[in-house]
């Protein structure tokens, strides 16, 4: 029996802390471990489409006419140029999803229907989110099992981070029972910054065991790859991004793995 798909929203509100350059490195070690990856791009910015080789101006279906029901989900994907995972993009098209769709009827799990479409076709669902907490977030945490949080290691993280937890109660009360906090992983990590040190061991503490192995450094390899449309796992895989990035891979599977046996045993 094959491994049921298991969905993972990548989201954090604020800006700029590495969703995207997860959600990509991620998909891409992901299907360097033979696993069959769907990236979701839900930000307008469509950042993950370009940076998985997919041109944002040229998508003639993209997860906007999904979302409205206006295009079927299994033909508006595409591969991504290099890694080896298929494509769900975005672009500006989609800002205007969070207007339109506020009146349309099942607004907050359009997503969620449009994916248990697709599950059949994959191990792992990556969903980039935008940097807000919106109805675009929204739909991501009524489609998911579970969310992975990059964190970047400063004087705020904590406080954005009790805003998300709130929100995933939220959804959990009201939309989606089963969505659990896969984990935190810290990211841009510069160790020679004491600040950076403090917020994460502040944050081992509060949240123990949630808080990933794996430490993603600052790196500039890591920067550039987008621009190439490529993961940085393709681009330079020596780099230490890259490795770290691989390592990620590597514990995010081993987790989901070691969550499913416990759960057999606990049937049994
Ligand atoms: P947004 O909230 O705008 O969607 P994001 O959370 O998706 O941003 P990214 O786009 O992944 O964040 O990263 C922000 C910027 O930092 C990008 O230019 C990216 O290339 C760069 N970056 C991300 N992670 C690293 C890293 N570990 N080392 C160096 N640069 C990085
Ligand atoms: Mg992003």
């Amino acid at each position: 029996m094959t491994n049921a798909c298991k969905i993972l929203a990548i989201t954090n509100q604020k800006g700029g802390v590495g969703k995207t350059t997860t959600t990509i490195n991620l998909a891409a070690g992901m299907a360097q471990a033979g696993l069959r990856v769907l990236l979701v791009d839900l930000d307008p910015q469509g950042n993950a489409t370009m940076g998985s080789g997919v041109d944002k101006r040229a998508l003639t279906s993209s997860i906007y006419q999904v979302l409205l029901e206006i295009a079927d989900p299994a033909s508006s994907r595409q591969k991504a140029t290099h890694g080896g995972f298929d494509v769900l993009g975005a672009n500006r098209d989609l800002a205007g999803a969070e207007i339109e769709l506020v009146n349309l009827s099942h607004r907050e799990d359009r997503l969620k229907h449009a994916l248990a479409r697709l599950a059949p076709d994959y191990d792992y669902i990556l969903i980039d989110c935008p940097p807000a907490l919106n109805l675009l977030t929204v739909n991501a945490l009524a489609a998911a099992d579970a969310v992975i949080i990059p964190m970047q290691c400063e004087y705020y993280a904590l406080e954005g981070l009790s805003d998300l937890v709130n929100t995933i109660r939220m959804v959990r009360n009201q939309l989606n029972p089963r969505l659990a906090i896969a984990g935190l992983l810290r990211t841009l990590f510069d160790p020679r910054n004491t600040l950076a040190q403090q917020v994460s061991a502040e944050l081992q503490q509060h949240f123990g065991g949630k808080v990933y192995d794996t430490i993603i450094p600052r790196n500039v390899r890591l920067a550039e790859a987008p621009s190439h449309g490529m993961p940085a796992l393709i681009y330079d895989p020596g780099s230490k991004g890259s490795q770290a990035y691989s390592a990620f891979a590597k514990e995010v599977i081993e987790r989901a793995n070691r969550a499913n046996a416990e759960k057999k045993e606990t049937s049994q």
